[in-house]
C-alpha cells in the first residue's frame, strides 16, 4: 500500500516542479548515505559537498532521472561523468582543508570541479574538448561558482601561467604520470589520477611529490575514459598551455 502511494507521489512530480526537486534531493542524500559512506568515505567536507551538489544539474536532460544511480552516465562526446562514489573518493584522497589551490585535468560536465569547489580555495579545471569546455564552463558559471576557473586545452601540459598547485587531479586515464603536471605541483603536493592501460583497467593512485621524485600508492582499479592529446602521443610535440 505504502509503495503504490510513493509511485503514485512519484508520477505526479513533473519536471522542475518543486515536488521533483525536492525528489532530486531526498536520492542525492540516499546517495551519500549508500553508496559513499557505505564503502568507507569519511571527510565530512567531502560528504557534505556530495550531498550539495546538484548532480542531475550536470546531466543530459533525459538522463537526470538516473543522476543518482550508482554508475558513471554518457555526457555525450563519447564521455562520462564518473560514478559518484569515485569523485567523493577521489576528492577525499586529495586531502583538501579549504585553503588550497587545485588543479583538475578533464572538466567533462563540470560535476567533480563543483565539488572541488567546495572543498578548496580556488579551482582551476581544463578541457580538450571544445563542445564540452564551452558547456561546462557555461554551466559552472551560471552557477555562481567564482573560485573555478575553466579553461580549454590539452591538460597533460597543466595551467603553468597559474601553477603551482597544492593538488592536482586527472579524470582520464594515462598510462604514465605527466611530468609537466608533476613540475607544476608543490613539494609534498599530491596527484590523483587512473594510471593503467588508458583504453582498458587502469589503477587509482595517489602520487606524492617529494623533490625532484615521487612515491605512488595504489588505491583500487577502476576504468577511465583515456586522456587523449600528447598523452597518447607520447607526451612528444610544443606545448599548447592552457590560460586560465
Ligand atoms: N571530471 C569529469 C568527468 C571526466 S571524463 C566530470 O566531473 O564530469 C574525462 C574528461 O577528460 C573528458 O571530458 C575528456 O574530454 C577530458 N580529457 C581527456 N583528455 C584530456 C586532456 N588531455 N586535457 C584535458 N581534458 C581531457
Amino acid at each position: 500500500m505504502r509503495i503504490v502511494a510513493a509511485t503514485l507521489l512519484a508520477a505526479a512530480c513533473l519536471a522542475g516542479t518543486p515536488c521533483a526537486a525536492a525528489e532530486r534531493d531526498t536520492e542525492r542524500i540516499a546517495m551519500v548515505r549508500t553508496q559513499i559512506e557505505s564503502r568507507g568515505v569519511r571527510d565530512a567536507r567531502v560528504l557534505e559537498a556530495m550531498r550539495a551538489v546538484e548532480r542531475h544539474r550536470f546531466v543530459p536532460d533525459d538522463l537526470a532521472g538516473q543522476a543518482y544511480a550508482d554508475r558513471p552516465l554518457p555526457i555525450g562526446e563519447g564521455q562520462t561523468i564518473s560514478q559518484p562514489y569515485i569523485v567523493a573518493l577521489m576528492s577525499e584522497l586529495l586531502g583538501l582543508s579549504g585553503d588550497e589551490r587545485v588543479l583538475e585535468v578533464g572538466t567533462g560536465s563540470g560535476y567533480q570541479a563543483a565539488v572541488l569547489a567546495r572543498l578548496a580555495r580556488e579551482v582551476f579545471t581544463v578541457e580538450i574538448k571544445p563542445l564540452l569546455q564551452a558547456r561546462s564552463a557555461r554551466l559552472l558559471s551560471s552557477m555562481g561558482l567564482r573560485n573555478v576557473t575553466a579553461s580549454a586545452g590539452d591538460g597533460y601540459y597543466g595551467v603553468p601561467a597559474a601553477a603551482p598547485f597544492d593538488a592536482i587531479m586527472i579524470t582520464a586515464a594515462v598510462d604514465h604520470v605527466p611530468p609537466p603536471l608533476l613540475a607544476q605541483l608543490v613539494d609534498g603536493g599530491k596527484l590523483v589520477l587512473p594510471l593503467g592501460h588508458p583504453f582498458f583497467y587502469q589503477d587509482l593512485v595517489v602520487v606524492t611529490r617529494t623533490g625532484s621524485t615521487y612515491t605512488v600508492d595504489n588505491v583500487l582499479p577502476v576504468s577511465f575514459v583515456p586522456m587523449t592529446g600528447a598523452a597518447l602521443e607520447g607526451g612528444g610535440g610544443p606545448p599548447a598551455p592552457a590560460r586560465p
